[in-house]
């Protein structure tokens, strides 16, 4: 990552409750979707807790380092119960509980934009700088190829598609910068949400015929 924009960055941003919207709703979306990423954000919680209960505040005692250590160990140990799903998202799967406030009537009501490959759907976020679309691709088709002037954060919520980085499925979130140059590809009929904080850069041989097309 060019300047560091990590998942555990965005995981601790939620914790602390200083996302900005739309990266907010991503990491909502993520952990909705995502047993491992549930895992990952409830060690992170009980981590800062154990923390918090048992380290002194400066100065530190002679002993802080062990205290650090046993508590770290304790944290480990710990059985961290993930959140689990509500009954209503168990009723309807499709629609993840924080997006329901953009698709109410599920995701095939939404007013979609036919862009060629893909479909999208831009939501209303009140983000200054930021971009939050639902992208929908048949499998076999693909985004063109592209980078990245900011980031690009996406989240598979159903389906899968696969990059440069990899196969990306239902649960996962997928960071793209600066520098990663890639062109992903549907493996099977694929939904995403994706959230941009600056336009992408077209790379391929028809990158400046599209660019004002396919602003994705
Ligand atoms: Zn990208």
């Amino acid at each position: 990552m060019s300047d560091g924009l990590t998942l555990d960055e965005l995981l601790l941003g939620h914790a602390a409750g200083t996302l900005p919207e739309a990266l907010d709703l991503v990491v909502r979306t993520h952990l909705a979707l995502s047993p491992e990423g549930r895992r990952r954000y409830a060690i992170y919680r009980a981590l800062g807790g154990a923390l918090l209960e048992t380290i002194e505040p400066v100065p530190l005692r002679a002993d802080a380092w062990e205290r650090l250590e046993r508590a770290l160990d304790r944290a480990d140990d710990r059985r961290v119960e993930a959140p689990r799903a509500t009954a209503a998202e168990r009723r309807d799967i499709r629609v993840p509980e924080p997006l329901r406030p953009y698709a109410p009537e599920g995701f095939e009501r939404l007013p979609w934009r036919n862009l060629g490959p893909a479909m999208e759907f831009e939501l209303p976020i009140a983000t200054p700088g930021y971009r939050a679309r639902l992208i929908r691709l048949k499998g076999g088709k693909g985004i063109p190829r592209h980078t990245h002037r900011g980031h690009e954060i996406t989240v598979v919520i159903e389906g899968s598609f696969r990059d440069v980085q990899g196969v990306h499925r239902r649960g996962d979130l997928v960071i793209a910068d600066a520098t990663v140059d890639h062109s992903p590809v549907a493996d099977e009929d694929c939904l995403c949400l994706a959230v941009t904080d600056a336009p992408l850069k077209l790379t391929g041989p028809f990158g400046r015929l599209l660019n004002p097309i396919l602003r994705i």
